[in-house]
């Protein structure tokens, strides 16, 4: 059984995380989106709010699994037989930093990284940047999944 994960933040899932999931559902036999858990860093969906969404999404595909880890990537990977990791690269920007972490995670533990390269139509896409966009009430159909517009609609509504 081939099993890989895609992790992140997903605060919340776009559609470019989406597109990532959906092509390594294709690719591999299981697929688990986990969800970092860092409770330093502050975000606008609990962890809770993001494994939901997240499942709603990507319920269409039947491959695809949705968990939470904190701490090491690579001990996740070990207590749940995964082999690889997948990574969307958007930009060159991207990249120093996810070589640094593949290297390691795989000097670590034999854990391979996959990366995959952003369909052009997302390169420009973060969650940060959704966030950004919809505080101020900028229009983010197209960007990010259905049902995370009215989330976010009203998660900004209550702030
Ligand atoms: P961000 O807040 O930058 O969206 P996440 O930690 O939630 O980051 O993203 C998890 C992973 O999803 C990233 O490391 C990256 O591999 C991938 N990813 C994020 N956005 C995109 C995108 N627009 N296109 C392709 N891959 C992406």
């Amino acid at each position: 059984m081939r099993r890989v994960v895609c992790p992140g933040s997903f605060d919340p899932v776009t559609n470019g995380h989406l597109d990532i999931i959906s092509r390594a559902s294709r690719l591999y036999d299981e697929v688990i989106v986990a969800v970092l858990i860092n409770i330093t860093k502050k975000s606008l969906f609990t962890v809770d709010e993001r494994i939901e969404m997240l499942r709603e999404v990507s319920a269409q595909y039947g491959n695809v699994r949705v968990d939470r880890f904190h701490g090491l990537l690579v001990d996740f990977c070990e207590t749940n037989g995964i082999s690889a990791v997948v990574k969307g690269l958007r930009a060159v920007s991207d990249f120093d930093y996810e070589m640094q972490m593949a290297q390691m995670n795989y000097s670590m533990a034999k854990v391979e990284t996959m990366f995959m390269t952003t369909n052009p139509l997302y390169s420009f896409l973060s969650s940060s940047l959704i966030r950004e966009v919809a505080k101020y009430g900028g229009d983010v159909s197209g960007l990010v999944p259905e049902p995370v517009i009215g989330r976010l609609r009203a998660r900004l509504a209550e702030s």
